[in-house]
């Protein structure tokens, strides 16, 4: 562990409200743990109604604060330093990451940690760029009158945000960087089992020269903190990334006082093959599409669609990928998948692993957990499944996918939506047309033609159906944190 990870993580993490770092008012806490050995990594303040009261008070003055005076060009460059503060403090936050979530960091540094960064970056710009626009209305009841009229976009207010555990720095982010662009303030209640890198962030936010009390950040669990968040009368909106089911609850949460929400949930994703594709390519695509950081992520590409002739071809592929993957502690730098974030976690897989050898799904890879401590799982490629079989319908938030067969391009369309979610897509083919016309087909937030797990902050991340409400990133994101006024003058 390197200097700044050991100082961080012996001394007791404190809430942020107002600007100070402080105890909970009850005065409780709670543990963080390495994922890879079990140990208690460091202690945390739990913060309840009470502290989610204070947090949410103190975003309200300073909504009206010296934040609101700073002019757009100001704001910006305040949420682009941020950006850069994060690259000077990369390594410290590839190592908080792995340490509290599992993953290797490797990926941290080439992945979680520079999309973190250029999340800021990238928002930075368009802290200058919130134009309206300027109307000449037509009103058919006002003969001969005349009117200019032009359009506002104000920020939405104080924003309660609630973030998992699978990307915990790059999902504070996600959040934190429009609502920062465009003026908002912000409680941020990180998950329980990974609240280091979004505290350390917001050490790095308040160096970066955002006032106190723009940035709120509240660690503690779902149904206290969480819920008091979502429920919060004087929060004008939430955004939620996490479970389908949770995200159920936060919108009924949310209904109190009709506040904003946005909600970016689970996902059963299809990953397509065509026999014209590249097949080595899809394999490998197929491959880190369902075990980047340990299948642990939304968009994961969880059920494979493989044309006829082809299947048992990338079946044997993806199997022997599973098997050469070097699972371990995520400090090592020769590890390429690291443990389940929790036990509660680990307790979820293997239970979908039982249900899929009940339900009579073969196993052509992993298939179980690694003896040990820590709470690693196999990576895992099941085939003999149906569109009924449980681990087709459901999510299971780790590294298991199941292989399916199919004839032609209808046969598949048909199967790829079947689903109540619809996050993402991957579909492999040659035939340009074939990708194009199915990409149109695909009830999906985001479709990769020859591609997976492409992420960047350009593009608008988010689903369909059940799996949410609105989009991150892009320019679309920006509509989440403003309200737009229209003001009609009579001329
Ligand atoms: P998982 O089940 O994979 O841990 P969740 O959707 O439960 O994912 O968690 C995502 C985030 O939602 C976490 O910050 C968690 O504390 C929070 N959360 C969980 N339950 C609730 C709830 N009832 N109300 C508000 N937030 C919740």
């Amino acid at each position: 562990m390197a200097e700044a990870t050991r100082r961080f993580t012996s001394e007791p993490r404190k809430l942020l409200i107002g600007g100070q770092w402080r105890e909970s008012v009850s005065g409780k806490t709670f543990e963080t743990f390495d994922p890879a050995t079990g140990a208690v990594l460091a202690t945390v303040a739990e913060g309840d109604k009470q502290d989610v009261d204070l947090a949410v008070a103190a975003a309200r003055r300073a909504l009206d604060g010296p934040w609101s005076k700073l002019n757009p060009s100001e704001r910006g460059r305040i949420v682009h330093r941020i950006g850069d503060l994060i690259m000077e403090h990369a390594d410290e936050l590839a190592e908080l990451e792995t340490l509290d979530n599992g993953k290797p960091k490797a990926v941290a540094a080439a992945a979680d940690v520079p999309l973190a960064a250029d999340l800021f970056w990238y928002m930075s710009g368009w802290a200058t760029k919130l134009n309206g626009g300027t109307i000449s209305p037509s009103v058919p009841y006002m003969p001969g009158a005349e009117f200019h009229a032009y359009t506002l976009r104000e920020p939405v207010g104080v924003v309660g945000q609630i973030i998992p555990w699978n990307f915990p720095l790059l999902m504070a982010a996600w959040k934190l960087g429009p609502a920062l662009t465009t003026g908002c303030t912000v409680v941020l209640k990180p998950a329980e089992q990974t609240p280091l890198s979004a505290l350390r962030l917001a050490e790095l936010i308040q160096e970066a020269g955002v006032p106190d009390g723009v940035v709120n950040v509240i660690p503690g669990f779902g149904e206290t903190a969480g819920a008091a968040l979502a429920q919060h009368p004087d929060v004008d909106k939430v955004a939620f990334t996490g479970s389908t089911e949770v995200g159920k609850l936060i919108a009924q949460q949310a209904t109190g006082n009709l506040k904003r929400v946005s909600l970016e949930l689970g996902g059963k994703s299809p990953n397509i093959v065509f026999s014209d594709a590249d097949v080595d390519a899809a394999i490998a695509g197929a491959a880190q599409g369902i075990f980047f950081n340990q299948g642990e992520v939304c968009s994961a590409g969880s059920r494979l669609y493989v044309q006829e002739d082809q299947f048992d071809r990338v079946v044997e592929g993806i199997s022997n990928a599973a098997a050469s993957i070097r699972v371990g502690h995520g400090l090592d730098p020769n590890t390429e998948m690291g443990p389940l974030v929790s036990q509660e976690q680990f307790d979820r897989v293997t239970r979908y692993l039982s249900i899929g050898e009940q339900e009579g799904n073969r196993v052509t890879a992993g298939g179980s957990a690694i003896d040990g401590d820590g709470w690693f799982v196999q990576p895992t490629v099941l085939v003999d499944a149906t569109a009924d079989s449980t681990i087709v319908r459901e999510e299971v938030f780790g590294p298991v996918i199941a292989a399916l067969p199919f004839s032609d391009v209808d046969d598949l369309a048909r199967q790829a939506n079947d689903s109540a979610y619809g996050l993402a897509a991957g579909v492999w083919t040659r035939d340009i047309s074939k990708a194009h016309k199915l990409a149109k087909r695909i009830k999906a937030g985001t479709v990769h033609v020859n591609s997976y797990h492409v992420f960047s902050a350009e593009l608008p991340f988010g689903g369909y159906k059940q799996s949410g409400w609105g989009r991150e990133m892009g320019e679309e994101v920006l509509n989440n944190y403003m309200e737009t006024k229209s003001v009609i003058v009579g001329l």
